[in-house]
């Protein structure tokens, strides 16, 4: 009799303890998911293209917007967004925007490995459940990279973070010979999704070869919005009243992985 009960404590102990690895296993699991958290924040450009294109993982979008003070991006930028990926992602429980002022720190230009600090400091959402987020940073600098001949008005720099270079955006538009700030802004932040979306072949498959020989990641159609030329000053002069749209192969790429 005692054996017995010794062993029916025996097992039971064993399905505690096997319970305990059990939950252990479960939640190094969740930890090292790799479309969760701060490590799936800070993976390359377009690794969580289908992610933020298709439903089966996230079903909602949640974009935080952190600008540096007096760069508030417009309103109608925002409402671009949000067409934007109404129009490409299936996100059937909607997209979100939270925005937040931080202080203008007044530096001439950003390095890459300060922007991502800024990010560290500032980014408080992060994927959850069902809820991909995707960070947008607007700085009061240029882009440290800028040499004389060619200048970034926008990077996409990790999988879900983006960031506008707000000063050259204001210098660049609404005077003459110039776009509006709205459209010019409006324009670079929908080239900078494209690249989170994995254009062009970087996340995303090409259905058809249609990317830039000369320069990768960039779609070969200068009439397109993924065309290089979009995030430089060249773009001043390519956009005049309306954003330049996506064109059909960079369309069927973003369908083909799980977009719409
Ligand atoms: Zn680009
Ligand atoms: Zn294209």
């Amino acid at each position: 009799m005692g054996r017995i009960r010794l062993l029916a404590w025996w097992v039971q102990m064993g399905s505690v303890l096997l319970f305990a690895v059990s939950c252990m296993v479960d939640r190094d699991r969740i930890t090292e998911d790799p479309f969760l958290g701060e490590p799936a924040a800070r993976r390359a450009v377009g690794q969580l293209a289908n992610q933020l294109l298709s439903a089966d993982r996230f079903t909602r979008l949640e974009i935080e917007v952190v600008y540096m003070e007096g760069f508030r991006p417009t309103n109608q930028m925002l409402g671009e967004m949000v067409s934007f990926l109404e129009t490409y992602t299936h996100k059937p429980d909607g997209v979100i925007f939270r925005e937040r002022e931080i202080p203008a720190l007044g530096q001439q230009s950003y390095t890459v490995q300060e922007l991502l600090a800024l990010e560290r400091e500032h980014r408080q959402r992060y994927n959850e459940r069902n809820i991909l987020t995707v960070f947008l940073l607007v700085v009061d600098g240029y882009f440290s990279r800028d040499d004389e001949d060619t200048f970034a008005l926008g990077a996409a720099y990790q999988s879900t973070s983006m960031v506008l270079f707000g000063r050259r955006i204001v210098e660049n538009s609404g005077i003459i010979r110039r776009p509006g700030r709205a459209l010019l802004e409006s324009t670079i932040v929908l080239h900078e999704l494209g690249h989170l979306m994995g254009l062009v072949n970087n996340g995303t498959d090409m259905v058809e070869d249609h990317e830039d020989e000369e320069n990768h990641f960039h779609c070969d159609n200068s009439s397109c919005l993924m065309f290089w030329a979009v995030e430089t000053h060249r773009v001043l002069g390519m956009v005049n009243a309306t954003i330049p749209p996506l064109d059909v192969k960079c369309r069927n790429d973003l369908r083909a992985n799980g977009g719409r």
